[in-house]
């Protein structure tokens, strides 16, 4: 008798190797059988005509406050995804002191986008140092979580106010690679760090203080443990980019470690660009250096409205400037002034082929409500105005709670992106779960992979597909014991239609602590997800069981299994 039987469904292992028919046997967390089970199961699931594939694992999330207040990193896991990654771009909650709690939290709201209430009532700040955190995340914890440390917080908790003015001290640097062997120690998966957010008060963020002797020194500590160092590069730029990935590919082989840079986007108008950034990727690996790029799947789309700052503004000054700064009342003033107005619209030019393509997503009044869907250069015409005008009045008429899409804006080409995903030196990642919630809504990019590239471009293989999300990334990673469907792997597994899993429509929901709302995906064609041998969420009856582990754990035996 096994604890759980999975029959009669197309396994798709993780490996890339062809698919097959199988029943697979569980019993506690691990896979016991994969074959013909003729034993009975304490639980049974009927897969026919689904396929049955490993837990999809997201690499780049900044899922960190959510899993305070909801275990299940929803709906995330209800897409597949049995692992993810929080920490990323040199933030995460952990160590973090008492009084830098609000610095903090000033950084998720301006790089995350996440609300400043969601904060205040949705977390109950009970811990300080790594391992507490970790302590605080087990409890109730449905999906496993690989956490990264962020370099921005080891310097805050290292050098105070510092962290945010000069580089470190030989001190200072000794002292934040010890706490950064607490962390690695307490279950972390690496180290994360950025070279281009801004924090608040629209000041660099700590890490990129740092010099190149400092992150040396912490990759020398990731070396120690063979674990992964995250960071953004100036992404916007090819030749500080490749300077960056050079950077990297010197650290791993230096210290022998994986190193992974995200996001990298490919558009109309720089694919030369990308092009020059893979050849040198492919140049870095071949002299034996890791230096892994992200991909995401999905389209760039962005909504904003002016009530919160979105990053969609961060190149026009006036217009961040006040959402960023101004309450709801200024931000108004600001619109209503003459003066101001003609500003805002004189600066409005770089993107005047943007505006006439926004649609109006959402509005609160009756009166309105005939635009919704509509682009600013319809309604434009129908008021006979210009589409920033509209943009503008609309949202006075709407006290800011209007709500704007700029749809397909990047990143869109399909030939482009298959290319990018397929290749073989590619990770796919960069999804961002869990931040810029009212931005877009990444949750179904496992999906979207699945019905547009492999099912509608015919661009690649399910295996391929299914491995690149599952095996590749656990050991890109060094996730041990994931990503495979095989005998004493962990039965992290998920079942879908291969004929219709995709992304649903993105929607807007009021689910995030202190009233806030979000942009979310359902998931498609996903019947069950089984985290640690337990059914985390079915599409019949919703979320369940809670057996999410953290990952790789807190410190394990590495003496070697054959004595030097
Ligand atoms: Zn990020």
């Amino acid at each position: 008798m096994y604890d759980l039987v999975i029959r009669n469904g197309t396994i798709v292992d993780g490996s890339g190797l062809p698919s097959f028919k199988a029943d697979v046997a569980v019993n506690g967390n691990r896979i016991a059988r994969i074959g013909r089970i003729p034993e009975k199961g304490r639980k049974e699931i009927d897969a026919d005509g689904k396929v049955v594939s490993p837990g999809f694992i997201d690499p780049h999330t900044h899922f960190d406050a959510q899993l305070l207040w909801d275990g299940f990193a929803k709906p995330a896991l209800s897409h597949g995804v049995t692992t993810i990654v929080p920490g990323n771009c040199s933030l995460s909650l952990a160590p973090l002191k008492a009084e830098y709690r609000m610095k903090l939290v000033g950084m998720f709201n301006q790089i995350e986008e996440m609300p400043l209430k969601a904060f205040k009532e949705g977390v109950v700040w009970d811990w300080e140092t790594f391992s507490e955190y970790i302590t605080r995340i087990r409890k109730g914890l449905a999906i496993n979580v690989a956490p990264l440390v962020g370099h921005s917080v080891l310097r805050l908790w290292v050098m105070g106010e510092a962290a945010m003015q000069r580089t470190a001290t030989p001190d200072e640097i000794s002292a934040m690679q010890d706490v950064l062997r607490e962390c690695l120690d307490a279950g972390a998966i690496g180290l994360s760090t950025s070279y281009v957010d801004m924090d608040e008060k629209l000041q660099p963020v700590p890490s990129r203080y740092a010099d190149a002797e400092e992150v040396d020194a912490l990759a020398s500590v990731l070396g120690e443990y063979g674990r992964i160092l995250q960071i953004v590069p100036e992404f916007y730029d090819p030749d500080l980019t490749i300077a960056r990935l050079d950077q990297l590919a010197e650290i791993s082989l230096k210290y022998a470690i994986p190193t992974t840079f995200s996001p990298l986007f490919v558009n109309a108008d720089n694919t030369a660009a990308v092009d020059r950034v893979m050849r040198r990727v492919d140049e870095q690996f071949a002299r034996g250096a890791r230096v892994w790029p992200q991909v995401q799947t999905r389209p760039i789309d962005i909504s904003f409205s002016f009530a919160v700052p979105s990053l969609l503004f961060m190149r026009l000054p006036s217009w961040y400037g006040i959402m960023r700064f101004g309450t709801p009342e200024q931000i108004m003033d600001a619109f209503r002034d003459p003066e101001n107005r003609a500003k805002l619209i004189k600066e409005s030019a770089p993107y005047e082929t943007l505006w006439p393509n926004l649609r109006l997503r959402q509005v609160q009044t009756k009166a309105n409500q005939k635009y919704v869907g509509k682009t600013l250069a319809e309604i434009a015409k129908a008021r006979g105005t210009t589409p920033v005008d509209v943009m503008i009045d609309l949202s006075l008429e709407e006290s800011l709670d209007a709500h704007f899409m700029a749809a397909n804006m990047g990143h869109n080409s399909d030939e482009r992106v298959g290319h990018l995903l397929k290749h073989p030196r590619v990770h796919i990642g960069a999804s961002d779960g869990g931040a810029h919630i009212l931005s877009f809504s990444t949750y179904g990019d496992t999906g979207y992979l699945f019905s547009h590239f492999v099912r509608d471009l015919n661009a690649m293989s399910i295996e391929a597909a299914v491995k690149k999300i599952t095996s590749d990334t656990a050991s890109i990673w060094g996730i041990p014991d994931r990503g495979l469907l095989q005998q004493g792997y962990v039965a992290d597994i998920v079942l879908f239609d291969p004929a219709t899993i995709a992304r649903g429509e993105e929607k807007y929901v009021k689910d995030v602590p202190g009233d806030g709302s979000r942009y979310v995906r359902d998931a498609l064609g996903v019947d069950t997800v089984i985290v640690g041998g337990g059914i985390a969420w079915t599409a019949a009856k919703g979320y369940q069981e809670t057996r999410g582990e953290v990952l790789p754990g807190e410190k394990q035996d590495t003496r070697p299994l054959v004595a030097a």
